[in-house]
């Protein structure tokens, strides 16, 4: 198909901006560009159209079954949408007085409510973008508790076991700390006895992907959090993947100091194509102070209004986030209740328990039992016998309309397939989805070679993707 560079025509063009009604300015030179932009001449009919030709080539959460394990791409409820939509959310300027912003406030306030109440947390900032960036924040806070007490230069180390997300030791390392790697025991739970053995007086904290990435909720959740408090580390839950726990669990009952959420997996924002995400980091009441600034507290004349703090790590991000993110999130909230937030919980652990158990004489799963909103498989059994690779039952997945699971992830299983359902799947659809898993394996066990031709029905076949990452051509070369 062709780029919209190469529809583009010299003088077509669908735009009619409305008449200046500010005063006129002039740019000065230094800042004026030398050459006009080189943006594509269209008309609104062939952008349209070029956009429905795209959307058409993909597949999205719209078209069917999208069980992208770790990345909770359930269905979005348009509701969301159409609050975030609202003129008096998508025309305020972040600079406007405070008075004239109080129902934006009141978003970030509310939110922050909920959001604390569900996690067992005391304080919330919505500045991070995205789950990576809030992990970076919430070690920051940790690093500023240390360096606080005048034990920064003593406590270096961050402990993280090995089924924990990739972004973890990345974000410790960022945040100037040393990883150090705990691994994990055959039933996916963390290694108490590795875990006491690396606690010490250097420790300054331990990041715990829960669920983790085998889809296991730890059980030795409250030993964990008090052997890192008994060395005078802090707790830390990567929460990403709460659509497991919210409503049922708190973090902050359990022990922990700070978590992060993703409200573009958990709380119903759409993602995927780099954004905009939002991941709020919680911390508690200890840890306030440290948050990002500004933080939106209640006044004394009842307004509510920007708080300054001195002991702040700063910004991580300019103003105060993705915020039309925070309002679908406070909408999906409040929509759901308290108890429609447990029973999506509820729903997704079912689902994905029930995919699990119709799948397993056939799949292999990583873990014997106790999966919660999703499940790991892994077919090096299949890849020894027959020569066919996750990639390639993947492949055939994508040849019957069902978007493939995460492959390849997490590292500790061999030829992985992730598969998460989500809550928003009815039975029906887990039903189709299931005869589909099974036709393919059937496929690959009777004829391995015809699974590396797949996929044959898709608009494009298999691509090179380690070109793809090597040599990535983000930009169009005119
Ligand atoms: C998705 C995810 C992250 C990272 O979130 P991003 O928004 O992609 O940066 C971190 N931890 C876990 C467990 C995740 O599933």
């Amino acid at each position: 198909m062709e780029l919209v560079f190469e529809k583009s025509r010299a003088g077509r063009g669908g735009q009619n901006l409305p008449p200046l009604d500010v005063p006129e300015t002039v740019i000065p030179e230094e800042f004026a560009r030398v050459s006009a932009p080189r943006l594509p001449e269209m008309a609104e009919v062939d952008i349209s159209r070029h956009y429905t030709e795209l959307a058409k080539r993909t597949h999205g959460v719209n078209d069917g079954f999208y069980p992208l394990g770790s990345c909770t791409m359930k269905y979005n409820p348009r509701i969301n949408e159409e609050a975030a939509a609202l003129p008096g959310f998508t025309k305020l300027h972040p600079l406007q007085p405070v008075h004239t912003v109080q129902g934006a406030l009141d978003v970030l306030y509310l939110a922050e409510q909920y959001l604390a109440e569900i996690t067992g947390m005391d304080r919330f900032t919505f500045q991070p973008s995205a789950g990576a960036h809030g992990e970076y924040a919430g070690l920051l806070l940790i690093r500023a508790y240390h360096k606080d007490r005048g034990e920064l230069e003593q406590r270096k180390k961050i402990i993280v076991p090995d089924s924990a997300h990739g972004t973890n030791p990345a974000s410790a390392v960022m945040a100037g700390f040393t990883v150090v790697n705990i691994p994990s025991l055959d039933n996916g739970c963390v290694d108490l006895e590795a875990l006491r053995a690396a606690c010490g007086e250097d420790t300054a904290g331990l990041m715990l992907t829960n669920p983790n990435t085998v889809g296991i909720f730890d059980e030795n959740i409250l030993d964990i959090t008090r052997i890192v408090h008994e060395a005078g580390g802090l707790v830390y839950y990567d929460g990403a993947n709460l659509n497991a726990v919210m409503g049922v669990a708190r973090p902050g009952d359990m022990g922990f100091d700070v978590v992060h959420l993703n409200l573009h997996k958990t709380f119903s924002t759409p993602h995927g194509g780099g954004g905009p995400g939002s991941g709020p980091v919680g911390c508690k009441e200890f840890l306030a102070p440290f948050l990002p600034r500004p933080s939106v507290a209640e006044s004394t004349d009842g307004e509510l209004a920007f708080l300054d703090m001195p002991k702040s790590i700063g910004k991580v991000r300019s103003f105060y986030g993705n915020f039309l993110v925070v309002v679908k999130a406070l909408t999906y909230m409040m929509t759901l209740g308290a108890e429609g937030i447990r029973e999506a919980a509820q729903n997704a652990v079912l689902n994905a328990n029930y995919m699990a158990s119709r799948l397993s004489d056939l799949y292999p799963m990583a873990r014997e039992k106790g999966v919660m909103h999703e499940f790991v498989i892994t077919l090096e059994k299949l890849h020894k016998e027959k020569g066919v690779s996750a990639l390639d039952v993947a492949k055939g997945l994508l040849d019957n309309g069902i978007h493939p699971p995460t492959m390849y992830f997490p590292l500790i299983v061999h030829e992985a397939l992730m598969v998460e359902p989500t809550e928003t799947e009815s039975k029906d659809s887990l039903d189709e989805a299931i005869a589909i898993f099974r036709k393919v394996y059937e496929q690959a066990a009777a004829d391995p070679e015809s699974m590396h031709e797949m996929p044959l029905h898709t608009p494009v076949r298999r691509l090179d993707e380690v070109g793809a990452a090597r040599n990535p051509r983000l930009k169009y070369e005119f």
